[in-house]
């Protein structure tokens, strides 16, 4: 079976769109995600039309703060500063990744968590780590809510996590073990990887590598999350699960159309609940 991320992506922007239209209904604004672009990533800034496009479709207010010659240290911080003062903001997203020299983790810590749309604040992961998460990773979010909508079991299941990062490996470990799945972490140190990818019932993979995963490493029945995206140079894009081969016998997210508008769709859900948060505490 295809785990199609459109379909759930569609379910959830429509509850956001619903949520929207509540918010401006009752506190008369409307919720804001700042978004910051600096460099000329041609990738980065195709993510953040799409983002902004997909913000506009369901009421949410999109300001962009484009610097394609970068901005230093300084400027960076004092603009996070004053995003984070201003009250008509209620989610600031820095589009990553930032240009070379410039201190990712410096620029992350300095958002204000409860606007850290992201949930990659050093805050929101401890508070992720401690079992009390406020803002979720939008990727790993997107991910979950594809299982649940499939009414995948997690409670007891066999997840194995290829891939340990930030923004997709570990908090995903931390949300499936929050839901009582027995979690193992794979990456390039792990000595035999197929070992553990084929006693998965739920396999995750967010590596960056094309046709990682064959099908010979995968359970026949298996479900399996696809979250890597790489350009081929012949053109298309590609996960790192070898789709044709494994979507014969597995339960597959395809690339694209998986993971990808699920993130777009939690990070607009994101924005929603900052927003509520925020205005709900100011009242
Ligand atoms: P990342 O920071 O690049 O880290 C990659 C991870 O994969 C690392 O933990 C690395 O292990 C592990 N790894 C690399 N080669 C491996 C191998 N041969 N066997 C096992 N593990 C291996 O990852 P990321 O930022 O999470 O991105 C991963 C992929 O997901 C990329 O293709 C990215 O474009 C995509 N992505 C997609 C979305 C979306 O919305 N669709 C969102 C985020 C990311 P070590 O830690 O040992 O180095």
């Amino acid at each position: 079976m295809i785990l199609d991320g459109n379909v759930v992506a569609e379910k959830t922007l429509g509850e956001v769109r619903a949520g929207v239209a509540r918010v401006r209904e009752k506190y008369g604004v409307a919720p804001t995600l700042a978004v910051l672009l600096l460099g000329t990533d041609p990738a980065s800034a195709l993510y953040v039309r799409n983002k902004k496009k997909m913000a506009a479709s369901v009421g949410i207010t999109s300001p962009d703060h484009v610097y394609p010659d970068g901005l230093g240290r300084e400027a960076l911080l004092d603009l996070i500063d004053r995003l984070n003062a201003d009250p008509t903001v209620h989610a600031i997203l820095p589009q990553l990744p930032l240009p070379k020299g410039i201190d990712e983790d410096e620029v992350i810590a300095r958002i204000a968590p409860e606007k850290d749309v992201d949930g990659i604040h050093p805050v929101n992961m401890g508070r992720l780590l401690a079992g009390s998460p406020t803002v979720l990773p939008c990727t790993p979010s997107g991910c979950l809510a594809i299982l649940d909508h499939y009414g995948v079991k997690l409670e007891g299941a066999e997840v194995v996590m290829v891939g340990r990062s930030r923004i997709v490996g570990k908090p995903l470990a931390q949300m499936l073990l929050a839901r009582h799945a027995t979690v193992t972490m794979c990456h390039t140190r792990t000595r035999d990887l197929a070992f553990h990818t084929r006693r998965a019932d739920v396999l995750c993979v967010a590596v960056g590598r094309a046709g990682l995963i064959t099908a010979a490493m995968v359970k026949p029945g298996a479900w399996v999350i696809d979250v890597g995206n790489t350009k081929l140079p012949s053109g298309p894009w590609v996960g790192d699960v070898d789709f044709p081969a494994v979507s014969k016998h597995a339960h597959v997210t395809p690339v694209p159309g998986g993971v990808g508008p699920m993130t777009r769709a939690m990070l607009l859900r994101n924005t929603l609940l900052a927003a509520e948060r925020q205005l709900g505490a100011a009242r």
